[in-house]
């Protein structure tokens, strides 16, 4: 497949996990592709690799023009980049709702400021936010996490609302349990891993984590040109956790 010949992206916490296999992914289906990480010392050719914090606004202008100048302009934003968090409203101080929303919430809207001005000049132009399905599920622990995922959902509606008239359209998907370094972390902290692991795994209709190339899959979908009527949506990727009810074997 080459829907993505000739075309350029740009994927926000790229180096890792969803991000990487959407880099990964885009760049196989033909598109010119760079990563905008925190650590972008793992990325290679034929990626390039841009070092920025997504809670700096002078350091992600600086990345994004670099990236933009390398690529010689700009038709898919992927903004992923994010961090988790556990807690209730009771044990999550206010100092770690402004990080995490910094992050999440933010990070997203200064990457899409400092990219829409190239992306006007695309044609054909997508941005995909990752958001989750944290957003419209009540999940135990996952306060904070769960509500900076629900302004990402707003804020992908909202978008696509402003820039549909410029050609450019603004999704998101909403993954499940997906199978990254990030999973790898929490599962790595718990008492007994193996176990944690199979209850995650158990809890998923399909029996299995979301592979970070499927949600890679749905984003390429909502980002390709074959999507150009497709803006203002949610695509749920979570091995079908958000929608069906099993009857118990
Ligand atoms: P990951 O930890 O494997 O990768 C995240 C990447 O983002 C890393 O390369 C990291 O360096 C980068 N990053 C983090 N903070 C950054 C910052 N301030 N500036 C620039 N880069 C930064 O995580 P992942 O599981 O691939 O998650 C990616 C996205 O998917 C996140 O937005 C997350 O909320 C979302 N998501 C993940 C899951 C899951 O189960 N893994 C489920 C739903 C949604």
């Amino acid at each position: 497949m080459s829907d993505f010949e000739g075309l350029t992206a740009l994927v926000t916490g790229g180096a890792s996990g969803i991000g990487r296999a959407t880099a990964d992914l885009l760049a196989e289906r033909g598109a010119t592709v760079a990563v905008l990480d925190l650590d972008p010392s793992t990325v290679a050719e034929p990626l390039t690799g841009h070092r920025a914090d997504v809670t700096d606004d002078a350091s992600v202008r600086a990345a994004v023009a670099a990236a933009v100048d390398g690529l010689g302009g700009l038709d898919v934003l992927v903004n992923n980049a994010g961090i988790g968090a556990q807690g209730t409203v009771e044990t999550n101080s206010d100092e770690e709702w402004h990080r995490v929303f910094d992050v999440n919430v933010l990070g997203m809207v200064r990457t899409a400021r400092a990219c829409l001005p190239h992306l006007r000049a695309s044609g054909h132009a997508a941005i995909v936010n990752t958001c989750s399905i944290a957003a419209t599920v009540g999940l135990p622990q996952r306060a904070l996490y769960s509500a900076t995922k629900g302004a990402v959902y707003s804020l992908t509606l909202a978008m696509a609302a402003d820039h549909v008239r410029e050609g450019i359209r603004v999704n998101c998907v909403t993954p499940g349990t997906v199978d990254t370094p990030w999973i790898g972390r929490l599962l790595d902290a718990a008492d007994d891993p193996a176990a944690e692991r199979a209850a995650l795994e158990a809890r998923q209709p399909t029996g299995r984590l979301v592979p970070a190339a499927e949600v890679a899959g749905a984003i390429a979908h909502l980002a390709s040109p074959l999507s150009g009527a497709t803006t203002g949506t949610a695509l749920t990727v979570d091995g079908g956790m958000q929608g069906l009810r099993l009857r118990p074997e």
